[in-house]
């Protein structure tokens, strides 16, 4: 067996292909979309399923910890996290949170979606993963996802947690010796280089990640500032960025670093990441929580979806993220001239 002692250090890494998703995946999410396009109906893809707002860490990229102080205590029972996900009727399930691992239900929430033959990410922070992670059976639907933004200085900065950063990656390590599809989601901030982005997909891929997921910070001018990315920015970044980072194990379709680079346009999708969480459904999408549904068919009817496809909602002036934009990706691989656009990559 090789292990992770094995492998040549980091700096010598070179990327070499492409990402490849777990047994299966593709064909079912293909299928999914295939169906549901031809019924011409809106659809979510994947469901964001936060079964509870509590977390470990106290990140200040989040906001979750402070948007939900009233309910901060509250969890979704079991059932109602399998009626999430019928309700949306999804092929993946993205579990986030707060930090998920401390959820009650999480170990038999896991088990049950595995006997549904739903795919799922479980989102980490990695903090308690060793300890938790024998309570796991590795599977072709299950996909640990460790949260990491940044080489060590950055990243314990951005989640305010010294040692973060080693946990994250020696849990990586356990991960892949024990047999575990794992992958990393990194948020780009207007602080991170481009450099230590490369670095950090060089030494995850060092450790045999199975994929890589890519977004931008969300923020609009009037709250923060400080973190705020203009679109021409992140354009501007994503240009230098995105070339550099050919070869490495991105789960990110082509037509998404496209747009990210400027080089197409594309509308907003925010119902295809749909989000639950203990006060409803959030609407209109996982950055803009103004209202809290009862059920995702009252979601789907009651918000104003035009106001978001198109950006004219003006907190939407800068948006770029992955949950809204991979879905409209998506969608646009389904046409012959997508589909080349994907073969082409970026
Ligand atoms: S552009 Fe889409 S994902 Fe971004 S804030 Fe607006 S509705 Fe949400």
């Amino acid at each position: 067996m090789v292990t992770t002692l094995d492998k040549p250090p980091a700096e010598q890494y070179k990327p070499a292909g492409r990402a490849k998703f777990p047994p299966g995946m593709m064909g079912k999410v293909a299928r999914h979309m295939i169906k549901n396009r031809l019924m011409g109906q809106r659809f979510p893809t994947v469901l964001q399923l936060e079964p509870l707002h509590a977390c470990n860490f106290h990140c200040s990229g989040c906001g979750r910890i402070r948007e939900y102080q009233s309910t901060i205590h509250e969890q979704l029972t079991l059932e109602q996290c399998l009626d999430a996900v019928d309700q949306s009727d999804v092929p993946v399930v993205s579990i986030a949170g707060g930090e998920p691992l401390i959820y009650r239900h999480i170990v038999p929430l896991v088990e049950e979606l595995q006997r549904r033959d739903k795919y799922m990410y479980l989102c980490t922070n990695g903090w308690i993963l060793d300890r938790k992670i024998d309570e796991f059976k590795p599977d072709k639907h299950l996909i640990v996802n460790l949260h990491l933004d940044g080489m060590e200085e950055t990243h314990d900065a951005i989640v305010e947690w010294p040692g973060a950063f080693k946990k994250a990656i020696e849990g990586i390590k356990i991960l892949k010796d024990r047999g575990f599809h794992a992958c990393i989601n990194t948020t780009i901030y207007k602080q991170t280089r481009n450099d230590e982005i490369v670095e950090l997909f060089k030494l995850v891929e060092s450790l045999g990640i199975d994929g890589i997921l890519v977004s931008p910070a969300y923020s609009y001018q009037e709250v923060d500032p400080a973190f705020y990315q203009t679109r021409e920015e992140i354009q501007s970044r994503f240009r230098d960025l995105a070339p550099r980072l050919r070869g490495f194990k991105l789960w990110n379709t082509p037509i998404y670093f496209k747009y990210l680079m400027g080089e197409i346009d594309l509308d907003c999708t925010p119902w295809g990441t749909p989000t639950v969480n203990p006060r409803g459904w959030r609407g209109p999408c996982y950055q803009l929580g103004d209202t809290h549904h009862g059920t995702f068919s009252e979601m789907m009817k009651s918000t104003d979806w035009p106001r978001y496809i198109k950006h004219e909602d003006p907190r939407c002036a800068a948006c770029m993220t992955h949950g809204g934009y991979e879905p409209s990706a998506a969608l646009k691989a389904l046409s012959f001239k997508g589909a080349f656009e994907v073969l082409k990559g970026w």
